[in-house]
């Protein structure tokens, strides 16, 4: 059985994706890498989530470590940005390329992200990042297809999960 490390955004889109790999066949572990996420009130909200979803699922989850400020180094000079446009490029690229470094020294055969799962995200623009960086390690899978938002809001309803109403990032809670 093929290894998946699945990047996982919040707990909300890891059901369905944890659900649409598993299916397919896959062994999964997520990984919980989002140094974007602010306040770290916030921060600790979400991560509880995805603890309780990998529990739900019967997967491992991997923690990675919450350092903000790498994160503003890269995108304070892109606060002007709007969202879905240069800094949410560099968001996904830095979360990825830490899921990729994390993929090959676990000796994973595959990384993902569930960041395809929102219809507020341009799947394309994630899946060609992961796909440069990772080359054939990348798994290419668009998780809004098949219904999946449509079904990993259900199962976040039927739990009674905590939904954020923003992506992440302190410029993103001022809908810029
Ligand atoms: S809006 Fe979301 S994807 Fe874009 S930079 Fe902020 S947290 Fe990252």
């Amino acid at each position: 059985m093929k290894k998946v490390l699945l990047h996982i955004c919040c707990g909300v889109c890891a059901f369905a994706s944890i659900g649409r790999l598993k299916k397919e066949g896959f062994y999964v572990e997520g990984f919980f890498f989002n140094p974007n996420i602010h306040p770290a009130g916030e921060y600790i909200k979400r991560k509880k989530v995805a603890v309780e979803v990998s529990r739900l699922c019967n997967t491992k989850i991997i923690m990675g470590e919450y350092r903000a400020d790498d994160w503003f180094k890269e995108c304070r000079a892109l606060s002007d940005e709007c969202e879905g446009a240069r800094r949410c490029l560099v968001c996904y690229r830095l979360r990825l390329k830490r899921t990729f470094d994390t993929c090959v020294d676990k000796e994973f055969d595959y990384f993902t992200t569930t960041l395809t799962i929102s219809p507020h995200k341009n799947s394309e623009q994630i899946l060609e990042i992961g796909k440069r960086l990772g080359k054939d390690k990348f798994l290419s899978l668009d998780f809004k297809k098949e219904d999946g938002f449509k079904n990993t809001m259900e199962l976040a309803k039927k739990h009674n999960f905590y939904r954020q109403n923003y992506c992440g990032c302190v410029y993103s809670t001022k809908k810029t």
